[in-house]
């Protein structure tokens, strides 16, 4: 376990999008953004997926509400730079679900999608039909197999399994 928070990130460090995390996460002396895939100590994945679209997904559990000052902010900045953030979540539909999150969010110009369970980058294509830049969530096998394409070109080898 380490003190710090630990973001993961292991591609084009020049993208649009994780600049902006980098930037508003250097305000924080005790977050760190690491290329080391290491499941024990990392707190958050950012996976970039389609660096053509403009949409930033973030996750709720354990993602935005480990830190939501943090993750309110950051949206803002998202917002704020043209992006589309939403926050995509593995919880159900049901309102209660989503009125807790809605309640929760600084600004009402963030979607809420839920997936009902089924990993995130296929529901979004498939009943969306939108794909994401970045994935911001600390269950990444939520968004994607483990031998998926979007895993696996960022950088994350699942070896013992
Ligand atoms: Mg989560």
């Amino acid at each position: 376990m380490s003190d710090c928070y630990q973001i993961y990130y292991n591609n084009d460090t020049q993208q649009a999008s994780f600049k902006v995390l980098e930037s508003l996460a250097s305000k924080h002396s005790d977050f760190i953004i690491s290329p080391e895939f290491n499941e024990f100590s990392c707190d958050v994945y950012a996976l970039l997926d389609n660096p053509d679209s403009n949409i930033i997904a973030v996750d709720w559990d354990n993602t935005f509400t480990a830190y939501p000052e943090f993750y309110n902010a950051l949206i803002l900045k998202y917002l704020s730079l043209g992006f589309k953030p939403i926050i995509c979540t593995l919880r159900s539909s049901e309102k209660d679900d989503v009125h807790e999150i809605c309640e929760a969010m600084e600004t009402g110009k963030v979607d809420i999608c839920p997936t009902n369970g089924e990993p995130k980058q296929h529901y979004i294509k498939k009943n969306k039909g939108l794909s994401v830049n970045l994935w911001i969530d600390d269950f990444f096998p939520g968004i994607a197999q483990c031998e998926s394409e979007l895993i696996v070109k960022n950088g994350i080898e699942m070896l013992h399994f």
